[in-house]
């Protein structure tokens, strides 16, 4: 696999006694080469002097060193973590941090899901990067190699100094009782009270280290167009965990970086969680519908309804995209305002209008069920908006995503629980949508659970998550684990359907996002004040 690939990079040569990292991905080569962080992070580690990188993924690896002194794992998908679990045992590390010894490596993990809340993986990790790794691995690499021939405890220590690491080892949870509530977080001493996420301030995103036909999508060169996010959507992590919003400019920094890919491809993605909000957006689309790039094939991420111009449809279509992705979230205008969506039925339908009439053949439409403050009757205006789209718009393939509401961390809707309704919510939507022929296609409730249960876990959920695994990684696999340890953790509905109130400590409460926790508390308020029965959780 490796032989197929197009470097866009020049490695370190490496010299005899470079740092020997191992960097995972806990998925195989096709998923975890297709993930942009992975390969930034691969190239920072395989460009620092004195660091000696290989790869490793769950169906192949390049060569390893022989006793490696630090074991990276890339982590986006929580159902993964089974992988990491994996890859240690076949690494001969001990799952659990505190099994190891000065004669083990390291290990780290970075990613959204940690950054987030690392606290249930707390267990098997010796240290966290918080944030974006740009300058922060660098830093890390730095620090490591002073301390490179100290124990791994002083290792440790020095790296807790550098803001954005996080070693959980050093700190200590305190929990009301046996299978209390948790209520706090302490650091040892001489260890920094709190971590704060690392934000990167250079002018340049991330884009492609790699090219290659092994990727989940083949030949593709990837930039990301912008960070972040300025709508602030209320449960929306991709915005308010990557704070502030960030764009390159196009000329000068975008555009030499797309030439350089479109060098060794044709295939071209942008990234970025609303990439059509970039305020250079139509230079962007003046160049790439330019004829000399007639050969280019474009894809989009998601893009926002209102700033979907006929001109940026028009470009897709016309270098070989099919449809266009908008995540709506409801039909319902008045849930929209509780989400804070800033977007109204009209923009929707000339939206869904633009994109029929520009030759593109499909819609993929997204939306969430179970959203604090939802109603029986906003699921009947989602039924109703998007069988109107599909009566205006009767050419155009349109499909509907649903999932369920999951709280994230650091986001104003963190302290909400999933709804337990929302099972039967999606059914609802699927009886009522299929049959108008909008294809219907809801996300898995069980997973939402997980998912709720890795968001709000504190780090007694490690030993859940180990068990799991050995009982087969359904939502019945952990409910049994949870079972086994029900004298030493709250059960499962505490972190997954419970309203937390203001005064339950949040797992990550000493892990400072972007935004301070009175002003998400600002927003909850605010959100609460727009529902017709306010649920007051902070
Ligand atoms: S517009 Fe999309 S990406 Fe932006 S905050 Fe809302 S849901 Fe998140």
């Amino acid at each position: 696999m490796f032989d197929q690939e197009i470097r866009l990079f020049d490695p370190n040569t490496g010299s005899d006694n470079a740092v020997r990292v191992v960097l995972a991905f806990p998925n195989t080569y096709e998923v975890g080469i297709t993930s942009l962080g992975y390969q930034v992070v691969w190239r920072l580690l395989a460009t620092c002097t004195g660091v000696q990188v290989a790869r490793l993924f769950t169906d192949t690896h390049e060569p390893l060193p022989r006793n490696p002194e630090l074991v990276g794992f890339s982590f986006s998908w929580e159902l993964d973590y089974v992988n990491i679990l994996q890859l240690l045992e076949q690494l001969h590390i001990p799952i659990c941090g505190t099994e190891r010894t000065d004669d083990h490596p390291l290990v780290f993990g970075g990613g959204p899901v940690f950054t987030a809340n690392p606290e249930p993986f707390t267990r098997f990790f010796d240290f966290f990067l918080l944030g974006d790794g740009e300058e922060l691995l660098g830093e890390v690499m730095v620090a490591y190699q002073e301390v490179r021939s100290a124990g791994r405890l002083e290792q440790l220590r020095h790296l807790s100094h550098i803001d954005g690491v996080y070693v959980p080892s050093l700190y200590t949870a305190l929990y009301a009782g046996e299978n209390g509530p948790l209520l706090v977080v302490e650091p040892a001493e001489g260890v920094p009270a709190t971590v704060s996420k690392r934000t990167w301030r250079g002018e340049q995103l991330s884009y492609s280290s790699v090219v290659t036909e092994r990727s989940a999508w083949p030949g593709i060169f990837l930039v990301e167009v912008a960070r972040s996010c300025p709508e602030l959507c209320r449960f929306c992590l991709a915005s308010y965990l990557t704070l502030p919003f960030r764009t390159p400019q196009v000329q000068g920094t975008l555009l030499p970086v797309i030439e350089r890919g479109l060098t060794v491809t044709n295939r071209l993605g942008l990234l970025g969680a609303s990439v059509t909000q970039h305020p250079e957006f139509d230079e962007l689309i003046d160049y790439l519908a330019d004829p000399a790039r007639a050969g280019v094939r474009l894809s989009v991420s998601s893009v926002r309804a209102n700033t979907l111009t006929p001109r940026i449809c028009r470009t897709l279509a016309e270098r070989g995209s099919q449809s266009v992705t908008i995540a709506i979230e409801s039909g319902s205008e008045r849930l929209r305002a509780i989400i804070n969506k800033k977007l109204d039925q009209d923009e929707i339908f000339t939206a869904a209008q633009t994109v029929a009439e520009s030759g593109l053949q499909a819609l993929k439409l997204y939306g969430m069920c179970g959203v604090p403050g939802e109603v029986e009757s906003d699921l009947d205006a989602t039924v109703a908006l998007l069988r109107q789209i599909k009566k205006q718009n009767r050419r155009l393939r349109l499909s509907f995503g649903c999932s369920t509401f999951v709280p994230k961390a650091h986001t104003p809707f963190q302290r909400y629980g999933v709804d337990r309704r929302s099972e039967k919510k999606l059914q609802q939507l699927q009886k009522h949508l299929r049959p108008q022929g909008i294809d219907f296609r809801p996300e898995s409730y069980a997973w939402s659970v997980i998912q709720a249960l890795i968001a709000r876990g504190d780090r007694r959920v490690g030993q859940v998550l180990e068990r799991a695994r050995h009982y087969g990684n359904s939502l019945g696999s952990f409910r049994r684990a949870f079972k086994d340890f029900q004298q030493e953790l709250p059960p499962l509905d505490y972190y997954v359907h419970t309203d937390w109130c203001a005064d339950t400590c949040l797992p990550w409460a000493h892990l400072l996002g972007s935004l301070t926790e009175a002003t998400l508390a600002r927003h909850t308020l605010d959100a609460q004040g727009k529902m017709a029965t306010p649920i007051t959780v902070g």
